[in-house]
């Protein structure tokens, strides 16, 4: 498989684990083909780039995987690095594409034919104080992904209740907003092991970000998702990034620590009235320096933690004039 065997594991269940290369500082995405009687289940295929296509059409051929040996497509979410090759494998393989409805109209809200999302988005950070500079930076880069997430798929639904059976075994299928909306989380009963996506990451925490016409506390959603997960047992979770772990209960605690810690740190910044975007430098500063993604990411998770301090009574959100708003302490 020449210099692409790197990115291909075999993982202790018998699964293939292929990590498909990133431009962002994630570096991979964890896709997972999943071995039935006949052809293969393919779990979040990564993010359409001419190097991801490439690898996946060398790993393909390495593993003597035919396209029409793909029998289904299942995603935990929309993002673009778990999504964007969805439409591309249903092209070769007409696998039907599973994946939620919210996650399904919040890709369409990004990348189908109105995309108001962007300017929805941008005004969000204007608002909230980000220079007209970056806000330009921000939109020519969100319009970068529609081609890295093209052609899209036809999406056959799925949700919370149903159960699917793929790989030999019976899944359980758990929402779990917060990272995304329509976030769906796999859980075989039997075999102990939970297929998380972003919900429960090894290592990072996932992004929560509050973004425009979807939940206005994505940060409570998450921590009510993670609260619900760590009463699983699991001896094995599949995360859409890093590696494959065992202490899944103690990460989801460790998460929602984090966010407590996160939370608490926020309420000491807020004694004076600041902006989301001066917040967002005093937490983040040069990490976003130069990248529009991680500012972007940056931004939108400061203002989801924001505005969990507001719903929570510990902050309050002000008009500041020329259309901006600010963040105070509700405590000062
Ligand atoms: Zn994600």
């Amino acid at each position: 498989m020449s210099g692409n065997g790197l990115a291909v594991h075999l993982c202790d269940n018998g699964w293939i684990r292929v990590k498909v290369p990133l431009p962002f500082s994630l570096r991979y995405v964890n896709s997972y083909l999943l071995p039935e009687a006949e052809g293969w289940t393919l779990i979040d295929p990564g993010l359409h780039t001419p190097e991801a296509a490439a690898l996946w059409t060398e790993v393909l051929s390495g593993l003597s995987i035919t396209a029409g040996q793909i029998k289904r497509i299942v995603l935990t979410h929309q993002h673009p690095d778990h999504y964007g090759l969805a439409g591309w494998f249903q092209e070769r393989s007409g696998a039907p594409a599973c994946m939620s409805l919210p996650a399904h109209r919040y890709a369409l809200r990004l990348w189908g034919e109105d995309r108001s999302f962007d300017q929805e988005l941008t005004e969000q950070f204007r608002q909230h104080g980000m220079p007209e500079t970056l806000l330009e930076q921000i939109a020519s880069h969100l319009a970068g992904f529609v081609e890295r997430v093209s052609p899209q798929p036809e999406v056959t639904y799925i949700e919370e209740g149903m159960s699917m059976q793929f790989g030999g075994r019976s899944w359980e299928l758990l929402h779990t907003p917060g990272h995304a909306s329509g976030h769906i989380c796999f859980y075989d009963r039997t075999g102990l092991e939970m297929i998380c996506g972003d919900a429960v990451l090894p290592g990072i925490t996932p992004n929560i970000s509050l973004v425009p016409g979807e939940h206005p506390d994505p940060l409570q959603q998450f921590l009510d998702s993670l609260n619900r997960l760590s009463r699983f047992d699991v001896v094995m979770a599949y995360p859409g990034h890093r590696e494959p772990f065992a202490n899944f209960r103690g990460r989801t605690q460790d998460l929602i620590t984090h966010h407590e810690q996160r939370l608490h740190h926020i309420e000491g910044l807020l004694q004076e009235p600041v902006t989301g975007y001066q917040l967002c430098e005093r937490l983040f500063g040069a990490r976003t320096m130069g990248s529009a993604h991680n500012l972007r990411f940056a931004m939108s998770e400061t203002l989801a933690h924001l505005e969990h301090l507001v719903h929570k009574g510990r902050a309050a959100k002000v008009k500041a004039g020329y259309g901006l708003f600010k963040y105070v302490s509700a405590v000062v």
